[in-house]
């Protein structure tokens, strides 16, 4: 069946974002590695291709265009070239709705057009050493006092965290009976604002994740994002669309899993002939090509449910949870099927299953997920 979810502009989209990393990205997959983050000079042209906040209004250099499947292109894109990097889907899809509206229209000025140039690189932090599925739980405080708010308090595990410009951060300001949690931009060099070395991680290596310290952090109450004491609505809100880009990444990987699945059979000899002349191979190719189609359909219709404001929390919470296993059984089939060679780094299916590893704990993990759709379900 033809996959229907593109037009003619998001395929010539996808032309020429693919153009842009196969040249500007791609060659340095391995330094970036190396150096635990992408390189400043990428992201910068990032932003002079126009794929950095395009969904911003173009007096703030974006293009006005709201239609998650440009944001899903990049995602495949990202995934098919091997890059491995959150810089578009942490800036496309996780911050934009923050900064597009939940800002004021002075902080839209402030922020948003270094955002499009890139030069401004942005983190969310909500997970903190004591609460990550329980959100909740968190024990960052915002205190208020007079234009400020003081901020104490510890984030971890945060995306960009080492490199980020601006850290969007959740922290507990007391409002609605000592409830409240409130959303708050921290500019880098704020005194009191520290941030830990790169954490190192089993993948994903070119992407840094660090811990944020705050101590009598004074912010003005200038940088609050969203309402005070509202916090917590503000993240739930925007949480299906964090869930449902990782999704669409998960059903990319597996898909391209398969296809290297499938050089490798085809090529490979066994027993007098190609790995894909045996009947157990070829059903389990079956099995991952029938359940990726399936699957991929339905993210394809949350895609597109998301841009007509439809998509639930519980059904971004079943895509993420669903695709992301998905991801995983596929990686770790294909990864088999290569044999030894499939543990070894230069093989790029040995990368991608580490650096899929993760898609089944952020953004809220599979169990978490599981949780949500159930109790929705039974209401
Ligand atoms: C590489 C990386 C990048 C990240 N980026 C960010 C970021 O940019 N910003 C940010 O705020 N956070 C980020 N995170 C944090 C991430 O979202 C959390 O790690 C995740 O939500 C799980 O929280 P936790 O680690 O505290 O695990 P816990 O909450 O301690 O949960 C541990 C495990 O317990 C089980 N569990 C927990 N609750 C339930 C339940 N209700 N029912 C059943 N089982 C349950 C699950 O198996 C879960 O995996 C990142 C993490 C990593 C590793």
């Amino acid at each position: 069946m033809r996959r229907t979810l593109y037009t003619e502009e998001h395929e010539a989209f996808r032309k020429a974002f693919r153009a842009f990393i196969d040249h500007a990205a791609v060659p340095h997959v391995e330094a970036w590695e190396e150096a635990g983050t992408v390189d400043r000079e990428f992201i910068r042209a990032a932003g002079e291709g126009g794929f950095l906040g395009f969904e911003f209004a173009p007096e703030f250099g974006g293009l006005g265009i709201s239609d998650f499947r440009y944001n899903a292109v990049m995602t495949e894109e990202v995934v098919a070239s091997g890059m491995v990097g959150d810089l578009f889907s942490m800036q496309n899809d996780i911050i934009v709705p923050y900064l597009r509206d939940l800002a004021t229209p002075e902080q839209q000025q402030r922020w948003l057009p270094g955002f499009t140039r890139g030069e401004c690189v942005t983190a969310l932090g909500l997970t903190e050493p004591g609460a990550g599925s329980d959100l909740a739980a968190i024990k960052s405080t915002g205190r208020r006092e007079g234009d400020h708010l003081v901020l104490n308090g510890q984030k971890t595990f945060i995306t960009s965290g080492a490199t980020c410009d601006l850290a969007i951060v959740l922290v507990r300001t007391g409002e609605r009976d000592g409830r409240g949690t409130t959303f708050v931009a921290v500019e880098n060099g704020t005194p009191g604002f520290e941030r830990g070395r790169p954490m190192h991680k089993i993948g994903r290596k070119a992407q840094d994740t660090a811990e944020l310290f705050f101590t009598d952090c004074r912010v003005p109450v200038t940088n609050i994002i969203g309402e005070p004491g509202r916090g917590f609505g503000c993240a739930i809100a925007n949480l299906p669309r964090e869930r449902l880009s990782i999704a669409v990444a998960a059903i990319a990987s597996a898909r391209q899993a398969l296809e290297l699945g499938l050089d490798h059979v085809r090529q490979r000899d066994a027993f007098g002939g190609p790995l894909a002349q045996l009947q157990s191979v070829r059903m389990q190719i079956a099995e991952m090509h029938t359940d990726i189609a399936v699957l991929g359909e339905y993210v394809d219709r949350c895609v597109l449910a998301l841009n007509d404001g439809e998509l639930t929390a519980a059904e971004a919470a079943g895509a993420k949870y669903k695709a992301t296993e998905l991801q995983w059984e596929v990686l770790d089939r294909v990864l088999q099927l290569f044999g030894g060679y499939g543990y070894i780094e230069e093989y790029p299916i040995a990368r991608m299953w580490r650096d899929a590893r993760i898609q089944r704990i952020y953004g809220g993990s599979n169990e978490v997920m599981k949780d949500l759709v159930g109790r929705a379900v039974v209401g």
